[in-house]
């Protein structure tokens, strides 16, 4: 086989189809988010609109604090997987926060979300004799990606569908171990899932839930629990799982849960045995980042107030995105290559950084950017936002909102 050309020709396929992946060279500035520099391209000054650092949190002085502080006082890596030599204060106290975050008995940290969902799903799926994951339609790569792991039975269910969760969970003999896996906040959608009624199905058929808070936690609930703890739900959910890498601004995944649960996938998860801990720095800059959003709404509220004026704007001059009722802001572009033209004039021509969303990551034809407003975007960094889309819009010839919806 020709190796070189075999790359070369799937790379030019993805191409052809818009679906090739370029990176902008960004240098971060602290104290200047979400404002960039793009390294390699004449407009030097970029402003930021995809991040999932979604509050800033990743450059608030609390967290620079306490990781400057726990780099000085032990050093820069953990030395070693949790099991040899890595596990450090600040890993147990971050669990320790976690736990009391979530309001579970305890908590257990991983190098990202995606390694906590593979983890988790993967150990939980594959060692409970006979266990099924029913698994909602548009669990994200990491959800899936674990329950394919464990080899075990999988039913997906329509999105946020009960009818059809209801259904499936009823043809399954009672007494057989059921994990109901979903989402809060779905990434891309930005919907949210109907959580109560799922807990009630739960309970009706006998099954455990996960679900997966990603796209929630700092984010919503007085404490920054999440939608769960927004809702009063948080004791009715098995597993609650969760990111330090978004929201709460640094790195790392986990999982909540009872003692049992998180000791057991903590004994026989691989993707938790045989890796290197996140270095004790990031542990103490995530718990400073936690603990900062469980005592304060400010970022929440700002958060949600600058959303609410990137929607309006958006619908006063016509340009479509879904009504959900999350920060994420899905702009709806319908085809891989006006989105990634769209993407490429924003950064070009206005120093507006939004990558563009494209298959495998959405289904063909929902090709989409996907905006995430911060607290810290100012009211012209907004009026740009959507002065450009406009201007784009009409060099595409896309279809705009009827006046009707607006
Ligand atoms: N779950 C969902 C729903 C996600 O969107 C993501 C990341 N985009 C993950 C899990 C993985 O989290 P992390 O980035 O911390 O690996």
């Amino acid at each position: 086989m020709d190796y070189q050309n075999f790359f070369k020709t799937a790379l030019d396929d993805l191409r052809s189809q818009g679906n090739y992946r370029v990176f902008a060279n960004l240098e971060r500035h602290c104290g200047a988010f979400p404002n960039a520099t793009a390294r390699g391209m004449e407009t030097a000054d970029v402003t930021i609109w995809c991040s999932n650092d979604y509050l800033g949190m990743g450059q608030h002085p609390s967290v620079l604090a306490a990781m400057h502080e726990a780099i000085d006082r032990c050093g820069a890596g953990a030395g070693g997987t949790r099991n040899i030599s890595g596990t450090t204060h600040d890993h147990v106290l971050l669990e320790a926060e976690l736990a009391d975050l979530h309001g579970k008995e305890d908590a257990l940290l991983f190098t990202s979300g995606y390694v906590s969902n593979w983890a988790a799903l993967g150990t939980l799926g594959s060692r409970i004799p006979d266990c099924v994951i029913l698994s909602d339609a548009l669990n994200h790569a990491s959800m899936i990606e674990g329950i394919r792991h464990s080899r075990a039975e999988r039913l997906v269910w329509k999105h946020n569908d009960l009818v059809d969760l209801e259904a499936k969970l009823a043809a399954l003999p009672l007494e057989r171990p059921k994990l109901i896996a979903f989402e809060s906040v779905y990434s891309m959608d930005g919907d949210i899932a109907p959580i109560r009624e799922i807990c009630d199905l739960a309970d009706k058929y006998n099954a455990m839930t996960y679900l997966d808070e990603v796209h929630a936690v700092g984010l919503y609930g007085p404490r920054g629990g999440g939608i769960a703890e927004r809702e009063g739900l948080m004791d009715r959910i098995t597993v609650i799982e969760g990111t330090l890498g978004k929201a709460f601004g640094v790195v790392g995944g986990y999982i909540s849960a009872s003692t049992e649960l998180c000791d057991f996938v903590r004994s026989f998860a691989s993707g938790f045995i045989f890796t290197t801990a996140l270095p004790p720095a990031v542990a103490a800059g995530a718990a400073a980042s936690i603990r900062h959003l469980k005592n304060s709404n400010a970022e929440r509220e700002m958060h949600q107030a600058k959303v609410a004026e990137v929607r309006e704007k958006l619908s006063a001059v016509g340009i479509p995105h879904a009504d959900n009722p999350s920060h994420i802001i899905p702009v709806m572009v319908g085809d891989p290559h006006k989105c990634k033209f769209i993407s490429d004039k924003l950064l070009e021509e206005f120093g507006i950084y939004i990558q563009p969303i494209n298959y495998p990551t959405v289904p063909k034809g929902t090709e989409r950017l996907r905006i995430t407003p911060s607290p810290v975007h100012s009211a012209n960094d907004i009026d740009r936002l959507v002065g450009a889309l406009e201007d784009l819009w009409g060099q595409c010839q896309l279809a705009r909102m009827p006046l009707a919806a607006q």
